[in-house]
Formats: structure tokens, C-alpha cells, sequence
């Protein structure tokens, strides 16, 4: 009888020994369980198939093990990534929120032209955008404004025909320091689009930038090879600004502004850091750029500097090519245009180097555009990852999410919860599969959703589900300095 007992003890104990111990975080109840998928963190280098909880818009668990959640997908083979972040987004409505978010798209900033006023610009968006969104305040905005410009986006006439005047260049300093005391998130720059601001007025601005602690987002004064007026020289005008009042910056669309000169300006970039100085760059996946025919970008000399012609011209509203008497009616009709501008070598030399952030330039109009507005990100992951081996995985993931959360979180602490799939940081997630992931969007037809993007959320709610838009969530928070 004892050795019965003995026995039936020691089974006891040893099944007891052999029964898991359910972690805590395996006993608690999350809102979302992300099953069975590969985490791919950028920061730590995490790189592992895990089971992700999500709690009050958080990632509250990574787990080798399974969790309990009241909504459990099953995400196996498909990658989990920190949601994409667009520093470089002109589309800032629900139409473009939406090819975004299908696009793998958590947060779109239009940082490079901005917005003036911006208090009223954060105020039309708060509790009803499907994305986080957010701007700096706009140079070239506030230019028109004081100049009365006729322009809408871009300027057309008065901020382009003659030098500010004294007045004119304290009204526009007013203006961008109201802006930076409504929140903005530093200073854009379209110096291209403003030809006569003088090299003084940038250096000054960016004296004040350094002064706010804020950054600059710069389109560089010229584009293209031909000197002076060039790609190289611009680019030395805004380092040498840099290095003389300690601003950050941030040149943006590195390929359409250095075209085949693009290894020299990473070089110049890559110098700069070097010896100390703030500045980082990005990139649109694509040989083409997009404006409007009847800004500056355009005017005389243009053919010599791009090294293309009228039948490199695409114009967005027909996709037809231009000749020389279509160029002429529509530059005074006006309107946007495609320019088939960058080489495909140096498209790719820019993807694939990880020093240059991913950002799309994009903006849709009731479905017309540039194919970069809806299909930039899943492009990368599809043509430059998976086919052409151009760039990894991670390096890819990196650039469209943790190197764009870095270059704003010393001005926006709270973008140190973005970027990441770490337990603590904001539930904005990417999930998508590699073996198809792809944009679909052509330049004739640039109004088609990248594929392979299964899932999006933003704070913990899915705004993409199996591929299709979740209709009624507007979980899009403003991205915001706060202001004393
Ligand atoms: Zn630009």
C-alpha cells in the first residue's frame, strides 16, 4: 500500500513538473493577439516567429508562446513590422490616407512643403483621419500669403517674380514662428519653388530653426547637373547653413535633385555627418518626378538640367506625352506633370543604400498622380527586397519605419513609441506577406492598391483587414510638438 502511495505521489509531482507554467503574460486577456508571426524590429534586430499581444493601443506582450486574446488572427508567414512612416506625404485627406494605409502606411507627414497656418490644418484632421498625420510650417506658404500669391499648392506668380523686401522677410519669419507655436514639427522648405529667396533669408531661417530646436525639410534650390545652378551647389548651400548655426536637415528626394550626380551628394551627406553635422536624406523607389508644370521647376533651361525633352514630359490629367505646343498651353493652363527624369541605376543605388530613409512624395487627386502616392512602401518590399535583392529585408523595413520615427524624436518624444515592435510601443503594425507583396500602381494607372499588405493598425485598430479598408475607425492621432 505505501509503495502505492509512493507512486502515485511521485506521478503527481512529475506530471505537475511536466504541466508548462502558464507565463503572466500568457494568463492575461489582450484585445488583439497577432499569432504565429515573424517579428521584424528594427531596432533591436529581432528577427523570430512570436506571438504579439496587444492591450489599449500597445504592444503589451511578445511571446514565444501562445496568448489569449479577445480578437486571435492567425499570422503565419506573414512578416509583423512597426507601421510605415511617410515623412514625406502632400496627400493629407481620406482619399490618400487610404491608398497609404493599403500601402503599409501608419503615419504620413507632409513635412517638405508644410502647411501655414497650422493650428487650423491640425484642427481639420483631429478625430477623423484614418492614419496619424502631422506637418511642419511652410516657408513656401507663408511666402505667398505675404506675397499674395495666386497660387494654390505651389506658387505661380508674386512669390516668384521678385526678391522679398525687407517686410515681406519679417512677415514670413512671424508666420513660421506662429506655426512653430502652433506645434509644427520644424520648417519645410521648396527653395525651387521659390527661386528669388535669397541665400540671406534661408540662412536666417535656419539660424531660427536651430534656435527652436526644430529641423529643416529641404527641396534644394536646383536640381540637375548643370552648373552653377546645380544639384551639388544646392546642396552645399543647405550643408554650409547646417554647419554655420548647428540646424538639422533633412534633404529630401535626394534622386530628383542629384539625378546622376546622386553619388556624389550621399558622399557630401556622409562627409557632413562625419564631422558632426545633423543631416539625413531620403528617397522615392521610382524614375520619374512630379509637379506642377507652371512652377518654376519649369522654367527656361529646364531640358539642359533634367537631360530630358518634351516627350519625357507625362501629363497627369490625359498620361499623354507632351510636345512643344501641349507644353506651352498647359504651362499656362497649369497643372501637374510626370517627368521621366531620374536614371533607374541611381533609383536603385539610392533603395538600396541604408543611409537614405524611404519616403514617397506622394499626392493623389481624385485618382490621378504619381504611382509613388499609393504604392512606394510595398514597391521596396516587392521589386527592391524580393526581386532584385537590392536591399534586405530589415534595411528595407528600417528605413520606411525606425530611421523616420529617429529623425523626429528629439523634437517629438513621443515618436520614440513608433518605428519599434518592442513591448511598451505604440500598436501602429504593419503585416505583410514577402513571398507577394507588391505595388500595382503604374503610371498610367497610379489609383491601384499595392497587394499583399494583409493588415494594418494604427494604435491597436485595424484599419486594413485581409486586404481591404476597415470603413468607420479613425484612429489617426496628430504628430505634434508640445509647446510650452
Ligand atoms: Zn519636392
Amino acid at each position: 500500500m505505501k509503495i502505492v502511495g509512493r507512486v502515485m505521489l511521485m506521478t503527481s509531482a512529475f506530471l505537475i513538473l511536466m504541466t508548462p507554467v502558464k507565463t503572466a503574460a500568457q494568463q492575461v486577456q489582450y484585445d488583439v493577439v497577432l499569432a504565429s508571426g515573424r517579428v521584424m524590429d528594427p531596432e533591436s534586430n529581432l528577427d523570430a516567429v512570436r506571438y504579439v499581444g496587444i492591450r489599449d493601443g500597445k504592444i503589451a506582450a511578445i511571446s514565444t508562446q501562445p496568448l489569449k486574446g479577445r480578437t486571435v488572427i492567425d499570422v503565419k508567414g506573414l512578416v509583423i513590422a512597426p507601421g510605415f512612416i511617410d515623412l514625406h506625404s502632400h496627400g493629407q485627406d481620406d482619399e490618400n490616407y487610404r491608398y497609404k494605409a493599403r500601402d503599409g502606411v501608419t503615419t504620413a507627414l507632409e513635412m517638405e512643403v508644410g502647411v501655414s497656418p497650422v493650428a487650423s490644418w491640425y484642427a481639420e484632421r483631429e478625430g477623423k483621419a484614418l492614419i496619424n498625420f502631422g506637418a511642419t510650417v511652410s516657408h513656401i506658404q507663408a511666402k505667398m500669403t505675404v506675397m499674395k500669391d495666386t497660387g494654390t499648392f505651389l506658387p505661380r506668380d508674386n512669390a516668384i517674380n521678385r526678391v522679398s523686401t525687407p517686410a515681406e522677410v519679417s512677415q514670413v519669419t512671424a508666420l513660421i514662428n506662429q506655426g512653430l507655436d502652433e506645434g509644427a514639427l520644424g520648417i519645410g522648405f521648396g527653395i525651387n519653388y521659390v527661386p528669388t529667396t535669397t541665400r540671406a533669408e534661408v540662412f536666417d531661417l535656419f539660424a531660427l530653426s536651430a534656435k527652436r530646436g526644430v529641423a529643416n525639410y529641404v527641396h534644394m534650390r536646383n536640381a540637375g547637373a548643370v552648373e552653377p545652378a546645380s544639384g551639388v551647389g544646392s546642396l552645399q548651400e543647405v550643408l554650409a547653413d547646417a554647419a554655420a548655426t548647428g540646424a538639422s536637415l533633412h534633404v529630401v528626394h535626394i534622386t530628383s535633385m542629384c539625378l546622376r550626380q546622386t553619388i556624389t551628394c550621399l558622399a557630401m551627406i556622409e562627409g557632413a555627418r562625419s564631422h558632426g553635422l545633423d543631416v539625413t536624406t531620403e528617397a522615392y523607389p521610382y524614375t520619374a518626378t512630379q509637379t506642377r508644370l507652371e512652377s518654376a521647376i519649369y522654367d527656361e533651361g529646364w531640358q539642359e538640367k533634367f537631360g530630358i525633352t518634351y516627350k519625357d514630359l507625362q501629363w497627369v490629367t490625359t498620361g499623354e506625352r507632351l510636345t512643344a505646343e501641349t507644353f506651352a498651353r498647359y504651362r499656362k493652363e497649369g497643372g501637374s506633370v510626370i517627368g521621366h527624369a531620374i536614371p533607374e541605376e541611381i533609383s536603385r543605388l539610392a533603395v538600396a543604400d541604408p543611409r537614405v530613409m524611404v519616403a514617397s512624395d506622394g499626392l493623389i487627386e481624385k485618382g490621378k498622380g504619381h504611382p509613388r502616392g499609393t504604392g512606394t512602401f510595398a514597391r521596396v518590399l516587392g521589386l527592391y527586397v524580393r526581386e532584385q535583392k537590392a536591399v534586405s529585408l530589415m534595411d528595407a523595413i528600417r528605413k520606411m519605419s525606425l530611421m523616420p520615427a529617429q529623425r523626429l524624436e528629439k523634437v517629438v518624444p513621443s515618436m520614440r513609441m513608433k518605428g519599434r515592435v518592442k513591448v511598451g510601443t505604440d500598436a501602429d503594425l504593419t503585416i505583410f506577406d514577402p513571398a507577394t507583396v507588391i505595388d500595382r500602381a503604374t503610371f498610367e494607372q497610379p489609383a491601384l492598391y499595392s497587394e499583399g499588405i494583409r493588415h494594418v493598425l494604427v494604435g491597436g485598430v485595424f484599419v486594413v483587414r485581409d486586404e481591404k479598408i476597415v470603413e468607420g475607425v479613425k484612429p489617426g492621432k496628430a504628430i505634434r510638438r508640445t509647446t510650452r
